[in-house]
């Protein structure tokens, strides 16, 4: 496959390209070098009408051959993880090494996901009667992904989704489409036509396809505030929704921890993908004891730390991945600036085009700035002081956020009493970002709606149907 130019959209098993074209920027420098197609309103009606027409026979496709395609469509997209990375680096901005960890992840989740089966309960069986549930495929599903994970996250969904018996139309960002196009072509050659469609295009593309009553439900990965337009558009018919939002998650240091062997994890798990991670640390409380320790400890392994052009070698952390969320984060550093609050930024950052911004530390800023409160999705880590349990429990859980959280100490036992208690779908002890694809994945209160992942990840994709049957 060549992935240096050719990216067309995968409509109903055919390659189309766009009647008109979205520019594609390399976050490194600031600069288009490749360009994607726009897919009309036309476009995508000739999209979901094909995968409707194909669900009629796929979801009849016994699932051991739906499985088998989709961990087919995992090796391939492994077999071509090295050559893909490249690009991927050029549209989203990580390093190379990253980018590539990320595709043969996707492709090992998806080998994992065709592992699965959804399971049949059976209610009764006597001599009267037996009563049976089993789990049925909704239709044409609609998958939304956003740019900061753009191959896994859409991966998270095409491997449940089609393993249930459910065909799609799969939507990357206009950030980061090429991928995901050269995606498309590559699983052509594995599922019949019209079961697996991707098509790419700008602002316009998702409001007019979660509005399209063609679609039975609406997979969403992205932001909380354009999650609740989702779901707002997922009501006038009544489209099943999964929906996976924004976060603001909080890690906790107790004093007893060893600085030394945990800095590394705690700073990787706040900067990581330069801190474009939904479930990344957003909010550090450090007991007041250790709390001066820690924070040197990171500024130190920060200003270690080579933030540069994803191609180039030894980079860790790269470009924000465009323009629009690059302001947002100047935005909140200004913020931070005018009002006084100490900034740590040692590291260096290339100079240019690009989306640099330095890898920032937030010493002990108040509880109600907006670097505590907001989500940055960007190097901006407020760390805070807190010295009693009690009270820190209560400032991580004050956030209409409730994706992830981690908790550090020594104590294990103390640290899963501290876990039971945070309002977050996720919690980590003494590890960081570690996901699987047989558990599940979602969020509490504005983090989300639903899951993915897991038994309950696949579920999401079916409905159940009860067979009472006489006898
Ligand atoms: P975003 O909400 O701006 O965009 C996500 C996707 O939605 C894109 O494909 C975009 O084109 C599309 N979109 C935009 N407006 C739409 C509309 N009105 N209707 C339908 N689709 C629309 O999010 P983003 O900036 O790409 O991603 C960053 C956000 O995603 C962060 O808040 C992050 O925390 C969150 N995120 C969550 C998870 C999770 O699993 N919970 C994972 C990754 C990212």
């Amino acid at each position: 496959m060549n992935f240096n130019d050719g990216y067309v959209m995968t409509i109903d098993g055919a390659a189309v390209a766009g009647k008109a074209t979205i520019e594609v920027v390399n976050p490194a420098t600031g600069e288009p070098f490749a360009s994607a197609p726009d897919c009309s309103k036309a476009q995508l009606d000739t999209a979901v009408a094909a995968a409707g027409k194909a669900f009629k026979s796929w979801r009849n496709t016994p699932i051991a051959e739906r499985q088998a395609m989709v961990a087919k469509a995992g090796e391939i997209l492994i077999a071509n993880a090295e050559e893909m990375s490249r690009l991927f680096t050029r549209e989203q901005g990580r390093n190379v090494e990253m980018a590539k960890q990320e595709i043969i992840g996707a492709g090992m989740w998806m080998k994992a996901v065709a592992a699965m089966t959804p399971p049949v309960h059976v209610s009764e069986d006597s001599d009267t009667q037996f009563i049976e549930t089993r789990y049925v495929p909704l239709g044409v599903i609609c998958a939304i992904a956003p740019w900061n994970f753009p191959v896994n996250l859409a991966m998270w969904k095409v491997a449940p989704a089609l393993v249930a018996g459910n065909t799609m139309v799969l939507k990357p960002s206009p950030f980061t489409p090429l991928c995901t196009l050269k995606i498309g072509q590559m699983f052509a050659d594995v599922f019949p036509p019209g079961v697996f469609n991707v098509v790419s295009g700008g602002d316009d593309l998702g409001p007019m396809m979660t509005g399209h009553p063609g679609f039975a439900k609406i997979s969403f990965t992205g932001s909380t505030a354009t999650g609740k337009r989702v779901m707002e558009s997922a009501a006038k018919d009544l489209k099943r929704v999964t929906l996976e939002l924004g976060g603001n998650d909080a890690a906790i240091v107790l004093p007893d921890v060893d600085i030394d062997a945990v800095a590394q994890s705690i700073f990787l798990g706040a900067f990581l993908n330069t801190a474009q991670i939904c479930v990344a640390t957003k909010r550090l409380y450090v007991h007041e004891d250790v709390y001066d320790a820690l924070r040197d400890r990171l500024a130190a392994i920060a200003s270690a730390t080579k933030v540069g052009d994803g191609a180039e070698q030894g980079t860790v952390l790269g470009p924000i991945q465009n323009k629009r969320q690059y302001e947002r984060v100047m935005e909140l550093l200004e913020d931070a600036k005018t009002n006084n609050l100490t900034l740590i930024q040692d590291a260096a950052i290339p100079e240019g085009g690009g989306y640099f911004v330095p890898v920032t530390i937030v010493d002990n800023p108040p509880e109600n700035s907006r670097v505590v409160q907001e989500e940055a999705f960007g190097p901006i880590l407020p760390m805070l002081k807190f010295s009693d349990i009690d009270d820190v429990i209560e400032r991580a859980n004050a956030s209409d956020y409730g994706l992830g959280g981690q908790v550090w100490s020594k104590d294990t036992k103390k640290a899963v009493e501290i876990a039971r208690r945070l309002e977050t779908g996720t919690v980590w002890i003494n590890q960081m970002l570690n996901l699987r694809p047989d558990t599940p994945f979602g969020g509490h209160k504005q983090s989300g709606f639903g899951v993915e992942n897991g038994m309950e990840g696949l579920l999401e994709y079916m409905v159940p149907q009860a067979v009472y049957l006489a006898r």
